[in-house]
């Protein structure tokens, strides 16, 4: 017999069409980077570490875990239970947690999250429906989400880690229509395949895994599609002209589009040629002092922290790239970066104030992130407060420049500077790098290379593809700062790293 899991009505709920595709063609799913899940298990073995008498449902097998579930409950000792299973109306579920209470049972649902979102509730619904339906007396549902707050004392202690927030009062629509939801999606899945067209839908709450297999055969988009507005505005604007029938931001009249950004976008898309108010730039920079330190941060904010005194997600930098520019242009490559393991924060801190020294402009793209990562090494080091905060006054951004003063087609309405680099300095690419090209990628290495067994070859290539990324970052900016900033139409720099 098959059932309907709580992930295949949230599948539905989301698309009919991928809730038919992963049944009845899940070879057509592209597959889904593992690592997405890390967070979630681990934080869900540490729910169930902070209930130490708590009883697991090993059985796999529907029926058998049924089975196993009812006599957990019946047993005196009213231990908590992880992974309860419960069938009901053809809906089968697995609880993370059951908790005892004094007329019934808790259901928490644990998340990774530091907030509830709606999936979340939905999902918390249909297992409450369900277990409910099954005749289990449950008084309370709470989502159990990690405590932001919460800081590390060390030794595996995580107490204190998670917290819950009550959702029962969100929970009576979404109670009322699992059913009907159940139903549908029961019917859904005997039928043909939906027809369904490609929109947001696709990417909310969570990216399809069938996006590729619904685009196949579509017509080409426009080159420039509305869609590459930035921003909220950006997106209402797009939305307001699709509304109208417009899909090439190059079809759109000039006169409904109002913002600055947009008009520059516009008529770049429009002429094919890059917007560059180059004496702006150069303006705007002539102020910031050499030596000039072109500086990059990789960080790390794991849900469950992992050195003492760290808060969940906080950013812990791990590694920084700087390149040192001079008055004559010469320039000088230093980066730190530690693989050991241990909490990387003071090494780090030691040795940014050995490279960035006490004078000259510390150059950023995107400043918030380099000041708010420099600000938290000085909270936490007393001895070296007053330095790191001097490093902090030093800061200057070159993110606002581009976004005020360029703009190349070939950006497609993005401002990051992977997005602006090809245009600008066509010469240097990020595609050219093995393995570690974003940050989300250099989070991965530095998790896998501070791997108590990861072999000490594979941690050198870690090592080498994590250094030659965020240098590339910093040498980047001198290179967009140096192209688009210099008075004259180009400058020329020496090199030595
Ligand atoms: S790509 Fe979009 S339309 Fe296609 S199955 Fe997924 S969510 Fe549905």
């Amino acid at each position: 017999m098959t059932y309907l899991s709580k992930s295949q009505l949230a599948e539905f709920e989301q698309c009919e069409k991928r809730f038919w595709l992963a049944r009845h063609r899940p070879e057509l799913a592209t597959v889904e980077d593992p690592t997405v899940f890390a967070a979630g298990h681990a934080v869900g073995a540490v729910a169930r570490s902070n209930l130490p008498t708590g009883r697991l449902i090993e059985e796999r097998d529907p029926q058998a875990a049924i089975a196993a579930t009812s006599e957990a409950l019946a047993a005196p000792d009213r231990a908590p239970i992880f992974e309860a299973a419960f069938l009901h109306a053809g809906v089968y579920v697995r609880t993370d947690i059951l908790e005892p209470t004094a007329d019934g049972w808790r259901l928490a649902e644990v998340k990774s999250s530091s907030s509830v979102k709606h999936y979340q509730v939905a999902d918390v619904a249909t297992q409450v429906w369900t277990a409910r339906g099954a005749g289990l007396p449950l008084t309370e549902a709470v989502v159990r989400l990690v405590d932001n707050s919460f800081v590390y004392a060390g030794a595996g202690d995580y107490r204190g880690l998670l917290k819950d927030v009550v959702v029962d009062d969100k929970l009576t629509t979404l109670l009322t229509d699992r059913e009907s939801v159940a139903r549908a999606a029961g019917v859904t899945a005997a039928g043909e395949e939906p027809a369904k067209a490609v929109g947001d839908h696709c990417a909310d709450p969570f990216a399809c895994p069938f996006t590729g297999h619904c685009r196949a055969g579509l017509p080409p988009g426009p080159d420039f599609p509305v869609t590459l507005l930035p921003g909220r505005a950006g997106k209402a604007k797009a939305a307001e002209l699709m509304a109208q029938g417009i899909t090439d931001l190059r079809h759109a009249p000039r006169e409904s589009l109002v913002a600055a950004n947009e008009l520059r976008i516009y008529d770049a898309c429009k002429s094919g040629e890059a917007f560059h108010d180059r004496e702006a730039m150069a303006a705007a920079t002539a102020a910031w002092a050499y030596p000039r330190s072109f500086l990059d941060f990789e960080t790390v904010g794991p849900a469950i922290p992992r050195w003492a005194g760290t808060r969940p997600f906080q950013a812990i930098p791990f590694q920084f790239s700087c390149h040192v520019q001079g008055a004559d242009g010469a320039l000088a490559h230093h980066c730190f970066l530690d693989l050991s393991g241990v909490d990387p924060r003071r090494g780090c801190a030691e040795a940014l104030l050995a490279v960035l020294g006490d004078r000259g402009a510390i150059v950023t793209y995107n400043l918030p992130t380099e000041r708010g990562v420099i600000i938290a090494l000085a909270e936490q080091f007393a001895d070296l407060r007053a330095g790191l905060l001097a490093c902090a006054e030093r800061l200057v951004d070159a993110l606002p420049l581009v976004r005020a003063h360029y703009y190349h087609p070939q950006m497609m309405g993005s401002y990051s500077i992977k997005a602006v680099l090809p245009a600008v300095v066509p010469t240097l690419s990020y595609g050219d790098l093995d393995e570690v090209n974003d940050g989300l990628a250099a989070q991965r290495a530095y998790l896998e290379a501070i791997d108590p067994g990861v072999t000490e070859d594979r941690r050198r290539t870690l090592h080498e593809r994590l250094t030659a990324y965020c240098r590339l970052d910093t040498l980047a900016m001198v290179e967009l700062v140096g192209t688009l900033c210099a008075p004259q139409a180009s400058t020329s720099s020496t090199h030595t790293s």
